[in-house]
């Protein structure tokens, strides 16, 4: 990488916290809020209770307002008795659901906790329901239970689900992969178009019919960090992966513009015409929102997998020190690039003990605590200032004109807890 040296010893070899206890954190479910929107011939039915039919609709509130692209196919009580048979109601739901909506070309069958525990095969009904109801439409199944799944592995499920029904190419491409929101794919593309990359395509894409494909002579690039089983997936299908930091902050997105433009062989003049303004922008903007984050000090709780490629982009750019920096897993095969350019102290922890965990954050009273919903509100009680780290997922965060912003995610709170003090004072 020519445009960020490493100035340490870096982390990827650090010794990991292995836990394996309680966690806390929201069910892959969720995901469906973020994907819906990118994939807009895309209809999601969760195959669950009233709870999952809850969490949906509150998550998505504004959804009940607009023809919505999900909905539950609601397990009853003689279903889960195995009174009555799931497979043929769910035949007949969906065959009503494909009736009324012509417009859906691409049926997610989303498995929960309850056709899970009733070991409802939802990938035998994707199989039947695609052979019916095709080609016009294609049936996919994945999980999306919090007892395999928390919330942004429901958008890897649901990609990896998504690799092995791919159109093969023999074509030289580069793929894009993850969700992102719409106004910041538009900036990475127009990067990408910028310096000469191409063709580019997006996983996942808005329409079934947009030209997808992979292959031998594929390359992807990931935008999110907890994309592993699709990884293992578009490799298995012989696509190569372009390893690179996270284009988070100014210094991410350079390191992974870097690497891209490194495989398809664009020249540093070219690299440094198309990305020295937008990375001027990013720095300055970064260095306004992170004047409240100077020596300050970070811990990460596992919540969203973003937590080591934001660990680095705090630390590296924003002047943080990061005491623990958790994540449900850690896959070094794509984060690996982003604890390379960590500076060696932080304790990292793959999985959740979360009493043995608040025991560390109660030790270490950092100054920041990045944590989910449930542990925010009793840890701010206790004098702690925290951030939700599922704002991060919703909030567009990535590429150079997100990067202030996302420093400013983390300031906020800070600033406010500051403000607190002083007023008090
Ligand atoms: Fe709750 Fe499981 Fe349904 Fe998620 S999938 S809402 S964790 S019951």
């Amino acid at each position: 990488m020519k445009d960020v040296p490493n100035t340490g010893q870096g982390c990827r070899n650090a010794p990991i916290l292995k836990e394996r206890g309680q966690r806390e954190v929201f069910c892959g479910l969720t995901s469906i809020i973020w994907l819906h929107r990118k994939m807009q011939d895309a209809f999601f039915l969760v195959v669950g209770s009233r709870t999952c039919a809850h969490l949906l609709q509150s998550a998505a509130g504004v959804m009940i307002f607009a023809e919505p692209r999900f909905g539950t196919a609601i397990l009853e009580e003689t279903d889960l008795a195995g009174m009555a048979d799931a497979q043929d109601e769910l035949d007949r739901e969906v065959g009503r659901l494909l009736e009324r909506r012509g417009d859906i070309r691409q049926l997610f069958l989303v498995g929960s906790c309850p056709s899970e525990v009733i070991k409802l095969d939802l990938e035998k009904a994707a199989e039947r329901l695609s052979a019916r109801h095709g080609p016009h439409v294609r049936v996919i199944n994945f999980s999306g239970s919090g007892i395999e799944t928390t919330f942004t592995e429901g958008e890897d499920a649901c990609l990896a689900a998504m690799v092995p029904g791919l159109p093969e190419t023999q074509d030289r491409q580069l793929m894009l992969v993850g969700a992102l929101p719409d106004v910041v794919q538009d900036q990475a593309l127009d990067l990408l178009d910028r310096l000469g990359v191409g063709p580019v395509t997006v996983l996942p894409s808005a329409r079934a019919d947009d030209p997808v494909a992979v292959g031998p002579n594929a390359v992807f690039a990931l935008t999110q960090p907890f994309l592993g089983d699709t990884h293992a997936a578009l490799v298995r299908r012989g696509a190569r992966h372009i390893a690179a930091p996270f284009p988070f902050g100014e210094q991410g997105t350079t390191a992974w513009l870097r690497a891209v433009a490194d495989e398809f062989g664009v020249s540093d003049e070219k690299f440094a015409e198309v990305t020295d303004a937008p990375r001027a922008r990013a720095r300055r903007a970064v260095a306004q929102a992170a004047e409240a984050l100077e020596n300050r000090s970070v811990f990460f709780f596992p919540d969203s997998q973003l937590e080591i490629p934001l660990a680095r982009f705090l630390t590296r750019e924003c002047g943080m020190t990061a005491i623990e920096v958790g994540a449900p897993f850690i896959h070094k095969d794509l984060v690996g690039p982003d604890m390379d350019l960590m500076a060696e102290g932080p304790v990292f922890s793959e999985g959740q003990d979360v009493d043995l965990q608040l025991d560390r954050v109660h030790d270490a009273k950092p100054d920041l605590t990045v944590c989910g919903l449930g542990l925010a509100n009793p840890l701010e009680a206790e004098g702690l200032t925290t951030k939700w780290a599922i704002e991060l997922v919703f909030t567009p965060v990535h590429f150079y004109e997100q990067a202030g912003d996302l420093a400013g995610l983390f300031s906020r709170p800070l600033r406010r807890r500051d403000l607190l003090k002083l007023e008090a004072a």
